[in-house]
């Protein structure tokens, strides 16, 4: 998946996936990444979310949506984040997933649930100050 959270110079923020979809991939399949809320969320008076992984699994947690929300209520990204990771870990430990959270002033932070193999997630960051885009790597919890 590559997900992406924008906030743009009026200040709209828009989050959106795109997905493989190639691991099990079977007829019908839909998967988290075009499911609101689950593969990406976003709202302009507060910020963005967006996950990848396993879509199954995530979907029926609305990670994004609840980062979104965890934000709304004063929660910074990352602690955002990492509240939507806990809660799907708490029924699924060895997931394997990451998500991306943005607020509205243009805070982030990152999220992944540690498993073997999957220890950090890397993401990619820009700015109109940064001027280049800068790679940030989150330790998964
Ligand atoms: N979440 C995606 C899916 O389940 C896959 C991915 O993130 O790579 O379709």
């Amino acid at each position: 998946t590559i997900g992406m959270v924008v906030i743009n110079r009026t200040g709209s923020v828009a989050a959106g996936t795109s997905t493989n979809g190639a691991n099990h991939r079977v007829p019908g399949r839909v998967g988290d990444s075009p499911i609101t809320g689950a593969g990406a969320y976003a709202d302009s008076t507060v910020g963005g979310a967006a996950a990848t992984g396993d879509g199954d699994v995530m979907m029926r947690f609305l990670p994004s949506f609840l980062a979104v929300e965890l934000m709304r209520a004063g929660m910074d990204p990352t602690a955002a984040c990492s509240t939507a990771i806990k809660r799907i870990k708490q029924h699924f430990p060895n997931f394997f997933g990451a998500i991306i959270c943005a607020n509205a002033t243009g805070s982030y932070g990152a999220a992944c649930n540690k498993v073997p193999g999957f220890t950090t997630f890397p993401f990619m960051v820009y700015s109109l100050q940064s001027g280049n885009p800068i790679e940030r790597t989150v330790e998964c919890i």
